[in-house]
Order: structure tokens, then C-alpha cells, then sequence
């Protein structure tokens, strides 16, 4: 499902609301009317154009590091550029334009407003504006993920640790900064406060997760990480029987095979009854060949719990989730023993 809806295209790029933005645009505007002040709409209006700016700041420099920019979201607590992906040697540049940008605007409209400003309710539009985009930038500088300053200080730190270990600390930056801000948020009881710590862990957390998997999965094959010539049950096997066979190699998933080829998949959820054979409850196995790779692997393993690693229509090895995790385990502290 698509919860935004797209606006324009700036520089080739869409800019899309997501609903909740549009959501919290329509309770501020309300509330500008039902207060008679005008001010507060138009303001909110105007830090959306400042965070466009911001991430089109971004854009512009990804897009000469050859980036491909999907589009620009709107969240209520800010936008995001969606990159399919951003080069390393790319990441410092593109990281500063964005708060640039902000910087840019703020001091412009400091300068500004301090010859001319407009006046709206009594408020100064463009001093407050001004004020809200030094902040845009300041905040973003905070050297954390999912922040520029994350980016930035990931970018500096990797001439030194390497990619993986820098993204590390610069989330778990993110990640204590994350939690104080909830302390706080949850203290003066500010609400925006705490959907703001909320998205950083949480920013922070994946940005980590997904360079882990992407750095240490790099040119990994089933094969690698299979378990190979797996225990296997045969369609004729009994209910009965096969609950003991379970008992006995506590695997809680297995292989049927009937003359030597892959005729199924049985799993302790699939049995209810304990009359029958395994034939009558086995399922359609999900099979990889030994050269598929791990995104491959990963994308088929997000709705079963097993696959199968078949060659020639013979079974030569099962990978279970345990398998991926204690892959993923060994090959961490491979990574890090390297430099
Ligand atoms: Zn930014």
C-alpha cells in the first residue's frame, strides 16, 4: 500500500506527503483557524517548503555521484530523500548539502529580517523562519544516526575503522542520544520529543542493520551457509512416527524425499491431527540452488522458515533461520578480526 500522495517534480525528483503529514497539515491549519491566527499555518507551510530545500540540497549532489533519487517523502517530523543507494565516496558531500542548504536560508533570512520583515498576528514571519532553518541544520548536524552528522561523522570515521565499524558507532550514537531524548520526552511528558527519539532509535537501528548484512553477506551463496545432506523423512512415513523422528533431531522442519528427489516440506506446524502420513501434511518446499545469493535467500525466507538447496532435483542442503543467524555471527567476528 502507497500512503502518500505525489505533489510535483522538482529537478526530475517527486515530491510526495505522506499521509500522516497531510494528516498533521490539516489539525495545524484547523487550528490556525479556530485560533483566528493565520501565523502558525503559514509558518508550517513554509518549514515544508525549508525541509524540500534541505533534501533537495542532498539530491542535487547525490545525483552527480550518479545517485538515482526514487522521490522525496514528507513526514511530519521531516523529509527523507530516497536514494537507492548512496556511493561511499559520495556520502561526506552529500551529507553536508543538506544542512548547507538549511544554513544557506537561515542566515539569509536573518539578514533579511533584519531590515524587513513580514508581520503576521504580531509574529515576524521571515525572523522565525530563519530561526526554524538554523535548527533544520544544527539538528541535523547531530552526529548520529539517522542524521546528516551520522552520515558525516560515518564518512570521517571510515578512512579509519572501515565502513562497518563506523556505521556501528555512529548508531549506537544515535541510539544513546535516542534514549536520552526519550527520557526527556517522557519526563515533560513532550510528545514530539518523543516521536523524534523514537524515529532516531529506530533510524538508527536499521541504517546499522542493513550495512551488517550488506557488508558481511557480500558474495555469500547458499552453499556457504547450507547445512548440508540434511536429515529427511520419506510421504510414507506415519504422524506417529514422524512426532518421534522429531523428538529425536530436534529440528522442528525437514525435507521429504521420495527416490531421491525433494517431494516436499513438513514442519511441527503443519501437523494437527495425529492420524495420517507425512504425505498428508506436507507442503510445497521453497527451493534455492547452491550458487543463489544471500538477498535472494533473504527475500524468499521472508515468508517460510526454511528453504531448500536443490541441484539437479537432488537435496543437498536446508538453511533455516538459525542457519542465517549463526552465519551471521561467525562472519561478524570474521569482519572484525580483519582489521
Ligand atoms: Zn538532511
Amino acid at each position: 500500500m502507497n500512503y502518500s500522495i505525489r505533489l510535483f517534480k522538482i529537478m526530475g525528483i517527486p515530491i510526495e506527503l505522506h499521509i500522516t503529514f497531510i494528516l498533521f497539515l490539516v489539525v495545524i491549519i484547523g487550528l490556525s483557524i479556530m485560533n483566528n491566527s493565520i501565523f502558525w499555518a503559514v509558518l508550517f507551510i513554509l518549514l515544508f517548503v525549508s525541509v524540500v530545500l534541505h533534501e533537495l540540497g542532498h539530491s542535487y549532489v547525490a545525483k552527480k555521484y550518479g545517485v538515482k533519487i526514487e522521490k522525496i517523502l514528507l513526514l511530519p517530523i521531516g523529509g527523507v530523500a530516497m536514494m537507492d543507494k548512496i556511493p561511499k565516496e559520495g556520502e561526506l558531500r552529500i551529507g553536508i548539502a543538506g544542512p548547507l542548504v538549511s544554513f544557506i536560508i537561515g542566515i539569509v533570512l536573518l539578514i533579511v529580517s533584519q531590515f524587513f520583515d513580514i508581520n503576521i498576528n504580531g509574529y515576524p514571519l521571515l525572523y522565525t523562519l530563519s530561526l526554524l532553518n538554523l535548527m533544520l541544520g544544527g539538528f541535523n548536524l547531530i552526529p548520529a544516526f539517522p542524521m546528516d552528522g551520522g552520515r558525516i561523522l560515518r564518512a570521517i570515521l571510515s578512512k579509519k575503522y572501515g565502513y562497518l565499524k563506523s556505521t556501528k558507532i555512529a548508531a549506537n550514537i544515535g541510539k544513546s542520544l535516542a534514549l536520552i531524548m526519550l527520557l526527556f520526552g517522557l519526563l515533560s511528558m513532550n510528545i514530539i520529543l518523543i516521536l523524534v527519539s523514537l524515529f532516531v532509535y529506530f533510524g538508527a537501528e536499521q541504517e546499522s542493520r542493513v550495512v551488517e548484512v550488506e557488508t558481511i553477506f557480500k558474495n555469500i551463496k547458499a552453499k556457504d551457509i547450507m547445512t548440508p545432506n540434511p536429515v529427511y523423512v520419506t510421504p510414507d512415513m506415519s504422524i506417529e512416527e514422524f512426532l518421534d523422528f522429531m523428538l529425536k533431531h530436534k529440528y522442528f522442519g525437514y525435507p521429504v524425499v521420495e527416490n531421491g528427489k525433494l517431494v516436499g516440506c513438513i514442519g511441527i506446524g503443519n501437523i494437527h491431527k495425529k492420524e495420517g502420513t507425512v504425505r498428508d501434511y506436507m507442503e510445497k518446499p521453497v527451493v534455492v540452488s547452491e550458487d543463489t545469493d544471500i538477498k535472494e535467500i533473504l527475500r524468499k525466507m521472508a515468508n517460510t522458515d526454511r528453504v531448500f538447496v536443490v541441484e539437479g532435483g537432488k537435496l543437498k542442503g536446508i538453511i533455516s533461520k538459525t542457519d542465517i543467524l549463526r552465519a551471521m555471527s561467525i562472519l561478524e567476528l570474521k569482519e572484525e578480526l580483519k582489521d
